[in-house]
């Protein structure tokens, strides 16, 4: 008997060492871990009872009801079916060996007992459950698919665009032998190592290997992030030389992984190189990653495959990379990353797209839910909690598994309970639900052993049915955009939309969800309202459209190649060329002749004069002639325009001005200084009168007047904070009509601008800036009383004593709803929509300051002075520069307007911040509507000031 148990405790020592990975075999008990693969050798009897007969017929005659393991012709006990240890951690096996008519039959017990093994089996993790992709098998798809969009500038100076779909694997991949995949359980996780052989892959990862500046741990790291209402979320890909791991003995990445790493490495070793991806399963269906790469320094070069050709692509620097990775999900018995694997769940359970983990219904259990869960489960149709609302009819289940009912119950939370004898089901419908119904409905069920099973649902409906919502379910959401209706908020719009039906896009600047993120694209880019995307205007590329196209190329996608020679510089918007000293030609490229002074005609001489006295003297009559239409003219206008009885509101008389020096001349006014008597002494003021006695002139007058007098008037108007010149009254005489002004004493801000230019310099910016933001004050004034101003432009901005910049000349200012200018068209008799006259040029049209759709249509709106207010932004960087679009050429209004329309702006001028100059931009922006409001550009601007102050705090 002692040799016999030596002999079998030697054969478990041989079963220690030489059985199938997963079992060793002790005296009569076996011990296994849970995560044997079907198929494993539990134990060997003729092994274990030293008998050589290896065709002994043997059969499990009891314990093992689900029929987990099974025995083979040698009588080996193998695992037929997945282990669970949660569900069975102990088996008593009953084995007859030797059949009945075999006299040394007998009956052999083992006991195995299964190991717990930790992360086994994986977790079905809902938040990053994948969808079924139904034509996956055909379509041969990944699990996701990553999408890459990357620009790049070439050494050639081309940029470079290209988006690849990634949603299969290459032909070229041998996946299997080169990758390992690293799954997390319950943090949806993923992690690949991925080694490269492929000739091609292999030159690429040494370009970028030994292009770019490698990291504290070694690698060459690309790191995506993605950030969106709800999620943040990192992707990051990492690049090493897989001999780095040889000279240092160690790989701090690797370390990292939980698997250990010998096991990466020999999968790996016959690479060079290894890429390391990580990320988070996207809880999105999509999410979108914006990367960010280590530092280059030197050009790469790589090659590229188009149409069976290969080209050299030499890559300069790269300027953006973005990644898409969408779910797309295996077909519904695969799963995986590659959607490589089997999946291995029975009776109708879903298997995790991500770890094969399944997700057993209420009657099975065990890790491919194929062991019967005994028992009674309770359910409600409709099943989705969320369908179940106040007034549905809904139906609670109870239904038993796997066992003999004698008795099932069904207990409501008002106390009641209904009872079936030898039922195996019971289903209750409660029509039209209230939220009295709702709490625990418990099912109970006895079986024949007297053993009570029992299982509870839930109902908590305080919801309206589809499409209600309030209270009292009596508002309809009726939202568009394929948006949800939730009974309290109402509709939950998809990113990019808003408005109580979703029924408008974010607000301009903004994206998302609930249009809660800023876009950051700049130079009149254009901001998907659903993901924030910049797609940028003619000549600007970049994550945010910031980067002008490389120095020979123009236009959208900067694909255009520019033709300027000579050292001239190209225009990144539309490639005109500004030629150096000495050159000129559209391209630069004829040689400038010296200018001679011309010598008029003698003819020419002698009649000039002639002929400009006679045109004096016709013009003389004309105005004469005209005088008389002139003031019954102005009459009328001002009695349309002016509130009734403004004259008695704000009439002065002019006894009580004392006239003074002049102090400015507009265009169609002069500006005297004068002295006002008034109840509390005598005030300094200004005291407009017409520049000439002309009807634009009279015009102008009494439209500034009507405006001012809206202005001071409304009830909201507060002269102490307003940045509006302020009005102290009229003189409405025959012959003395003024205006009468505050006095500002540091006159206009163009002249100050050009004082500082040349005493203090720009570092006097914020100073300037200050002013700014009062004018955007003023404009909001304006857009609050639906009035246009027209004429926005640091020459029609004041600065009084207190250094307060105030809104001034509003002769060409007008309320929004007669915004349409008309005169009479003389051909047609019909009135048309005055346009600035094509041949008007800068001294009698601000052309330049003038908005866009304004040069087109003749139309002004608060936008179109936000236009104008960019301008005045970009005089006050330059310090009172003259903006010009064509050098010192003045297009014509209808030029003027071809260049605004392809995208052309003033320039950003020397030294001006980007932040700065994406300030004006957005004013210059095409669509009015996407133009920023004067109170959004007062806040941009007040950070930047600060901003500004800060930096030179710091600094000093
Ligand atoms: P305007 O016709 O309103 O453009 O005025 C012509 C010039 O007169 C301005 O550029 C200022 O230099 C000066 N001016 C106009 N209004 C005032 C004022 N209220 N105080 C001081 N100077 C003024």
């Amino acid at each position: 008997m002692a040799v016999n148990y030596a002999v079998l405790l030697l054969l478990v020592l041989y079963c220690l060492l030489c059985r199938a990975d997963k079992f060793e075999a002790t005296n009569f008990t076996v011990s296994g871990a849970e995560d044997a693969k079907i198929g494993t050798d539990v134990l060997s009897l003729p092994r274990l009872l030293g008998t050589e007969k290896a065709e002994l017929p043997c059969a499990i005659v009891e314990g093992d009801p689900y029929g987990r393991f099974y025995v083979s012709n040698n009588c080996t006990v193998i695992v037929a079916r997945p282990l669970d240890w949660s569900v069975q951690s102990e088996y008593l096996l009953k084995i007859l060996v030797g059949g009945q008519e075999d006299p040394d039959h007998h009956v052999v017990r083992i006991r195995v007992n299964v190991r717990n093994v930790l992360g086994y089996p994986p977790v079905y993790n809902k938040k990053c459950e994948t969808p079924v992709n139904p034509r996956g098998n055909l379509s041969g798809e990944f699990l996701f698919s990553l999408s890459l969009s990357v620009e790049v500038e070439t050494t050639e100076g081309d940029v470079f665009f290209t988006e690849k779909i990634i949603n299969k694997p290459f032909e070229k991949w041998d996946m299997d032998d080169l990758k390992v995949i690293i799954t997390g359980n319950d943090n949806c996780e993923v992690r690949i190592a991925a080694g490269i052989r492929n000739l091609n892959d292999l030159s690429a990862a040494a370009e970028i290997w030994y292009g770019f500046y490698r990291g504290e741990d070694g690698t060459v790291t690309l790191s995506c992030h993605a950030e969106t209402a709800f999620i943040q979320s990192e992707l990051s890909i990492m690049l090493l030389d897989i001999r780095e791991f040889h000279i240092h003995g160690n790989l701090p990445y690797l370390e990292q992984l939980e698997i250990p790493i010998p096991q990466v490495l020999e999968k790996l070793q016959h690479s060079l190189f290894i890429y390391f991806l990580s990320f988070n399963v996207p809880t999105n269906s999509r999410t979108h990653y914006t990367c960010k790469l280590p530092i280059q320094h030197r050009p790469l070069s790589f090659f590229k495959d188009k149409d069976h050709s290969v080209t050299r692509l030499n890559v300069r620097h790269v300027e953006t990379l973005t990644m898409d990775l969408s779910r797309i999900g295996c077909a519904p018995d695969r799963y995986g990353l590659l959607c490589d694997q089997n999946c291995i769940c029975k009776n109708g359970a879903r298997c995790h797209g991500f770890n094969g983990a399944c997700k057993c219904t209420d009657a099975w259990q065990g890790v491919a839910c194929d062991i019967p869960k005994p028992g009674v489960s309770a359910a409600t149709t409709p099943s989705d909690p969320s369908d179940i609302y106040i007034s549905a009819n809904v139906t609670v289940h109870c239904k038993v598994h796997h066992v003999k009912a004698t008795t099932l119950s069904l207990r409501l939370p008002n106390g009641s309970e209904i009872v079936r004898k030898n039922s195996s089901r019971l289903d209750q419908i409660l029509l039209n639900v209230q939220p009295t119904d709702n709490g625990p409905y418990m099912c109970k069920v006895w079986d024949t052993y007297g053993k009570v099973f029992n299982a509870t649902v839930v109902l908590d409906m305080a919801k309206c049915p589809p499409n209600r919502k309030g209270e009292f379910c009596d508002e309809t959401c009726d939202c568009l955009r394929g948006a949800t209706c939730d009974w309290r908020s109402g509709c939950v719009c998809p990113a990019g939309w808003t408005g109580t039906r979703c029924q408008t896009t974010c607000p301009n600047g903004t994206y998302g969800e609930r249009c809660r993120e800023e876009c950051r694209c700049r130079n009149g880019a254009s901001c998907s309202p659903s993901d924030g995307r910049c797609t940028c205007a003619a000549g600007w590329y970049g994550w945010q459209c910031d980067v002008p196209c490389p120095q020979s190329r123009h236009g959208l996608r900067c694909q255009q190649v520019c033709t300027c020679k000579n050292n001239a510089t190209c225009h990144n918007v539309d490639g005109t060329c500004t030629c150096v000293a000495s050159w000129t030609g559209k391209n630069c490229d004829q040689v400038e002749e010296q200018e001679q002074p011309m010598r008029p005609e003698p003819l020419l001489e002698i009649f000039v004069p002639i002929g400009s006295v006679i045109i004096l003297a016709a013009c003389v009559g004309a105005i004469l002639y005209r005088k008389r239409h002139l003031c019954g003219q102005v009459e009328a206008d001002l009695a349309q325009t002016v509130r009734p009885g403004w004259l008695s509101r704000w009439g002065k008389t002019r006894r009580h001005l004392t006239l003074g020096p002049l102090v400015g001349m507009g265009m169609f006014g002069q500006v005297i200084q004068a002295k006002l008597k008034t109840p509390a002494g005598n005030i300094t003021v200004a005291a407009k009168a017409v520049r000439r006695r002309d009807i634009q002139c009279y015009r102008n007058f009494y439209r500034e007047a009507a405006i001012l007098v809206a202005v001071h008037e409304d009830q909201h108007h507060d002269n102490l904070r307003s940045n509006i010149i302020q009005l102290l009254g009229f003189i409405n005489e025959p012959t003395h009509k003024y205006i009468l002004m505050e006095y500002a004493s540091n006159g206009n801000l163009l002249r100050l601008l050009r004082q500082a230019r040349r005493q203090v310099g720009p570092q006097s910016l914020p100073r300037h800036l200050r002013y700014a933001v009062h004018i955007a004050r003023a404009l909001q004034e304006l857009q609050r009383l639906a009035l246009t101003h027209r004429d926005v432009a640091a020459r029609n901005v004041l600065i009084t004593a207190h250094h307060v910049a105030k809104l001034a000349d509003f002769g060409q200012a007008r309320d929004v709803y007669t915004a349409v200018q008309y005169v009479p068209n003389d051909k047609h008799g019909i009135e048309q929509p005055a346009k600035p006259k094509d041949n008007v040029k800068n001294e009698v049209f601000p052309l330049n300051w003038t908005a866009l759709e304004s040069l087109e249509t003749g139309e002004y709106t608060c936008q179109s002075d936000v236009w104008s207010f960019g301008v005045l932004l970009w005089e006050i960087v330059t310090m009172g520069q003259e903006p010009r679009y064509h050098g010192n050429d003045q297009p014509t209004c209808q030029q003027l307007a071809r260049t605004l329309r392809r995208g052309i702006r003033l320039r950003r001028p020397p030294k001006c911040s980007v932040e700065m100059y994406d300030v004006m931009m957005s004013c210059w922006r095409e669509s009015p509507p996407t133009r920023p409001g004067p109170d959004e550009v007062e806040m941009k601007l007040v950070h930047l000031r600060n901003a500004m102050i800060t930096v030179r705090e710091t600094t000093v």
